[in-house]
């Protein structure tokens, strides 16, 4: 039977914002050793903003960001959102007759009765399309059409707020090894970890390969060790599913993510980790 004093925990929790779906996970909170961080949408905000655009001779970039819109108009991603609000008119929803979402890559497009790629280098690699390296620091967006490269975009996220004392909270409270996990650059990913104070970190990943990342996690503690993996959802799902403890961030997660977690930061506050971990303490005082 589950002690009296862990739904005094849940209850405590859900006031701070933070759903627990069961006593065990809050108890698990006490062995927390690893966590493991997504960085858009978990560490940053998720909410990009499209910065300076190249286009080719021959092409405005106004006509670079337009065809990027139309390519990304089904597309939920955060880059699709920012893509969409930088272009800021109405879509034409009939120029667009394919389309399908490459998973950490980007979105394959036809537009009128063009072949449109809009993604990262690896979409542009694996179609084996030349382009010209940007270099800027930033989120690159590259654009392609029937095959030519036409352009790319620098789009930037913010850090959140408590991203930072996420940290140092989270090693206060007992946790050993904070790693973070990103389908984005090495440049970029190096710069937030930097920026707020993680050590390990593992960037260009796909989805499966932020899988095996966790199960790498997973077989080095120890067995009464938890690891968390903390998410937004998109492209991550099947981690939090793996992982001990799956955080989901609430208001920016996906149905699918909410579903999957074990524990939803309502706020989508990674600082609550570090709460959550506090009242799963002043539980454990009181059920024993
Ligand atoms: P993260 O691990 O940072 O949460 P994702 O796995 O969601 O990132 O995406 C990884 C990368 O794939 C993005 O940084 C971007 O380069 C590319 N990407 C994914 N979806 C899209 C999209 N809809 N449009 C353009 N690029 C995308
Ligand atoms: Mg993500």
């Amino acid at each position: 039977s589950i002690p009296v004093g862990f739904f005094g925990g849940i209850g405590s929790a859900s006031r701070k914002g933070i759903l627990v779906k069961g006593s065990n996970f809050l108890e698990g909170l006490n062995d927390l050793k690893y966590v493991v961080m997504d960085k858009t949408g978990t560490v940053t905000k998720g909410k990009f903003e499209v910065g300076s655009i190249y286009a080719v001779e021959g092409y405005a970039k106004e006509e670079i960001l337009e065809i990027a819109a139309l390519a990304e108009q089904y597309s939920t991603h955060p880059i699709a959102s920012s893509i969409k609000e930088a272009y800021g008119k109405k879509i034409d929803p009939a120029r667009l007759s394919d389309y399908e979402e490459v998973a950490g890559h980007g979105v394959q497009a036809t537009i009128d009765a063009r072949e449109v790629l809009v993604g990262n280098s690896k979409l542009l690699i694996g179609k084996q399309i030349s382009f010209k390296e940007n270099n800027e620091l930033g989120t690159i967006i590259y654009v392609a059409v029937d095959g030519s490269f036409i352009g790319s975009m620098v789009i930037g996220d913010q850090i959140k707020e408590d991203a930072k004392e996420t940290i140092t909270q989270l090693h206060q409270a007992g946790v050993e090894h904070i790693v973070m996990l990103t389908g984005d650059s090495k440049a970029v990913a190096e710069s937030v970890a930097k920026e707020i104070g993680i050590k390990e970190v593992y960037a260009e990943l796909l989805p499966q390969d932020k899988v095996a990342k966790l199960e790498e996690i997973m077989q080095r503690k120890q067995p009464s060790e938890k690891v968390a993996f903390v998410g937004d959802g998109i492209n991550d799902t099947p981690v939090l599913a793996r992982s001990d403890i799956g955080f989901a961030m609430g208001g920016l997660g996906s149905d699918a993510a909410i579903e999957a977690a074990d524990i939803v930061i309502m706020d989508d506050q990674p600082s609550k980790i570090a709460v959550s971990m506090k009242v799963a303490k002043e539980t454990r005082k009181i059920v024993w």
